[in-house]
């Protein structure tokens, strides 16, 4: 069976103290409640709060995730953070080519490749994002589109390095904006994923690739997303800020 993921992503939100303090209420939960058996959780805050978050977490069964990384490996790219940094400070996971890196930094699905590899030959899970804009689905192009972002900037992998990668969809219409995709629109496109998976590399690699949804997903209706049966669990923008709704969401899978 796969693992469920559940993955915090903080955004540009919080200040230091805000973030200390959101840590330790998480692993105080987590300490008390435990984690479900079969599920990992992570959380992405600011890179500038990345070793802090690592530091409270060690030895705790909190992960965590970065939310970009540089295409370069290193030198005169001000205000670049690397793969090989990220994996200095412990970092376990890195959210790769979320939408609004897309829309407001231009990333493209070639650098974005990139990314991905740095972040395999450092030993970092890619969190990869993959989701339609609501013209697409309009237009009935979403499949077309997500199938697009899979094929230039993740199926250049090797079936090795495929193996190292989560995928999350996340339709763009549906991050931030309260507006969640039925269980059956997650379900629908999490099982094209899979079939793309399957006939790229093979249906035992498809079985095991964890696809996450991400998209307002809250504490209200993460069970409903998650009972789905190609749904591995979640990408939680928002509702990831507030330690009671994430630990809802964690107890959700
Ligand atoms: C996200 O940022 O990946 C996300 C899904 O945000 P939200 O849950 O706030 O829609």
């Amino acid at each position: 069976m796969r693992r469920k993921i559940i993955a915090g992503n903080w955004k540009m939100n919080m200040s230091f103290a805000e973030a200390d303090d959101l840590l330790a209420t998480i692993i105080q939960d987590i300490d008390a409640n435990g984690l479900p058996d079969n599920a990992d959780v992570l959380v992405c805050p600011p890179a500038l709060y990345l070793e802090l978050a690592t530091d409270m977490a060690s030895g705790k069964e909190l992960l965590v995730g970065a939310q970009n990384v540089s295409s370069q490996p290193a030198g005169a790219y001000t205000g670049e953070i690397s793969a090989a940094m990220l994996a200095s400070v412990e970092v376990d996971y890195c959210i790769v080519g979320h939408s609004e890196r897309r829309q407001y930094f231009h990333e493209n699905n070639e650098e974005l490749a990139r990314k991905v590899d740095m972040l395999l030959e450092h030993h970092i899970t890619p969190i990869f994002c993959c989701g339609e804009l609501l013209d697409d689905r309009e237009d009935d192009m979403h499949m077309e589109v997500v199938s697009a972002q899979l094929e230039e900037g993740l199926f250049h992998l090797d079936e090795e390095h495929f193996r190292q990668v989560v995928i999350a969809y996340e339709p763009v219409w549906a991050i931030g904006t309260g507006k969640t995709a039925t269980p059956e629109q997650a379900q629908e496109m999490h099982a094209f994923i899979r079939a793309l998976v399957a006939k790229k590399y093979s249906k035992e690699v498809a079985d095991q690739c964890q696809i996450l949804y991400g998209g307002s997903c809250n504490a209200g209706n993460a069970k409903e997303l998650f009972s789905q049966a190609d749904v591995d669990g979640g990408l939680i923008g928002g509702a990831s800020l507030k330690a009671g709704d994430f630990a809802t969401i964690i107890r959700s899978v």
